[in-house]
């Protein structure tokens, strides 16, 4: 007997993720439905600019008014004391709930409810509820977070890594936050408004002597009583309510599409918190998901493209701040023989983070978002997006590059007057030619399909 369908598409999980793709979904037509329960701790988290402006173009409102305006970033590694960044300082309770909020006024459906499965099944996946009420749908978003089950579909792990979060109050001062890198680990501090502070420390999982839970609270406060700096900015406070302890292993799914569930967000590819670009990650692979899901459900022949799309992106991401992390971890020279360190530096791999300078490579057939649906276009593959880049403001950058001459001012010139055909704006014109000036001109003459 068929099943009654409860929504177009069902989201598990009301963060970021699933919340950014609901919407995205809400937009392209689809009955959407995203049930889920909040966050059993409190956490703080800093975001960057882009954060904001990635939230922006998603559509949320009430989200934003909950980002407090930037405060001064200090990071004291490798012995050197730098204040040169700024971050908001997110409290998730609030931003959550107002997640929450933007996708009922934007007519998604929210159901609050704990999830117990997500099932599986090629026409109709489903949920099935803590409560044994089985919701149904055409797809699933599995966008929980860390705490999807990974079941065997871990691709990529990282070094098993946990935080200890602790909340504390004391003096009010001016907002901002602070890393340290200590022996066994690092730590980030918080000061948001109204006197709050917030203390993470980042440790290995498998520290000898790490306490369970209860013993949590003395042993990272011992951890951090050997942190002069950072004694100076925890100074009069008094910590509030017992520590939390959260999973923070970077880690990689390998089957972020199977039998008609597709992974976002966290649950799909979950960077090291030393990025501090968590939410960034997780808001990247939900704006893109929705034309994933219109794919497969509007033109299925494009089916494995769309899903070629999707992981590969994951893939690269997870790659690209992976190694960034590694470099990161690398240039805290103090205790490169202590465990924690020594192991970090070395994972994933030793291919470079970023590759200098940046250079067209070639052309090739590749998968895009075009018109909310995922499409094969021809793209240049360069040294930096080895995926590929379609367009740049708006102008298909591939084809101005077809069948150049061999003279490099023959070239530069065609290339000049193709460029002025296909920008006619001034300014349009101008970064399209200062892409390819950074980028070279390498002219291309075949598509390779690899
Ligand atoms: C220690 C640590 C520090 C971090 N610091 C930062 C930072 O400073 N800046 C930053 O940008 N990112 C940070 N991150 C990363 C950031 O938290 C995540 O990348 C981001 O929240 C992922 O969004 P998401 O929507 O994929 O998942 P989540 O935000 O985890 O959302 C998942 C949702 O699903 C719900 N859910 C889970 N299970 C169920 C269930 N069974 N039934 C119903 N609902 C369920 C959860 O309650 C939650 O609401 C940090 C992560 C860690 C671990």
């Amino acid at each position: 007997m068929p099943h009654a369908l409860h929504a177009d598409v069902l989201v598990a999980g009301a963060g970021p993720a699933g919340a950014a793709t609901a919407l995205g979904l809400a937009r392209l037509g689809y009955g959407v439905c995203v049930v889920g329960v909040p966050r059993p701790f409190d956490a703080c988290e800093g975001i960057s600019r882009r954060v904001v402006d990635g939230l922006r173009q998603s559509g949320f409102r009430r989200a934003l008014e909950q980002i407090p305006p930037p405060g001064l970033r200090v990071v004291d590694w490798n012995g050197e004391s730098l204040a040169r960044n700024m971050e908001s300082l997110l409290w998730r309770p609030g931003f959550d709930a107002a997640l929450i909020e933007d996708l009922q006024q934007s007519g998604v459906r929210v159901l609050e409810a704990r999830i117990a499965a997500v099932l599986h099944d090629e026409h109709t996946p489903g949920l099935r509820l803590a409560d044994g009420t089985v919701l149904r749908s055409r797809v699933v978003v599995e966008a929980r977070g860390r705490a999807a089950p990974q079941g065997r579909g871990v691709g990529l792990r990282g070094p098993g890594t946990l935080a200890v979060l602790q909340s504390a109050r004391g003096a009010e001062v001016q907002p901002g936050s602070a890393v340290f890198a200590c022996a066994e680990g690092w730590v980030w501090l918080a000061r948001l408004a109204g006197g709050q502070r917030y203390v993470q420390l980042c440790v290995a999982a498998d520290t000898p002597g790490l306490p369970k839970r209860s013993g949590l609270a003395d042993w990272a406060r011992a951890r951090i009583a050997a942190l002069p700096a950072a004694v100076a900015w925890l100074e009069g406070c008094v910590t509030e309510g017992p520590p939390a302890a959260r999973a923070s292993t970077a880690m990689l799914h390998a089957r972020p599409w199977e039998r008609g569930v597709l992974r976002v967000g966290d649950a799909a590819m979950a960077v090291d918190p030393l990025s501090g670009n968590g939410i960034f990650q997780s808001l990247s692979s939900a704006t893109t998901a929705p034309a994933v899901i219109n794919t497969l459900l509007r033109a299925p022949d494009d089916a494995a493209l769309a899903v070629a799309f999707h992981s590969s992106r994951l893939q690269e991401t997870f790659l690209r701040f992976a190694r960034i992390g590694r470099d990161f971890h690398a240039a805290e020279t103090r205790w490169s023989d202590a465990s924690f360190w020594r192991e970090r530096s070395l994972w994933p791999d030793a291919l470079a983070a970023h590759v200098q300078p940046e250079r067209i490579e070639g052309a090739a057939l590749r998968p895009v978002i075009e018109d909310g649906l995922i499409r094969e276009r021809e793209v240049l593959l360069t040294t930096g997006q080895p995926l590929g880049v379609w367009r740049v403001e708006g102008v298909a950058v591939a084809p101005l590059l077809r069948d150049l001459p061999e003279s490099p001012a023959e070239r530069a010139a065609l290339l000049e007057a193709r460029i002025a055909e296909a920008a006619p704006a001034p300014l349009q014109r101008q970064q399209v030619q200062a892409w390819f000036n950074r980028h070279g001109i390498q002219a291309v003459r075949e598509h390779s399909s690899h």
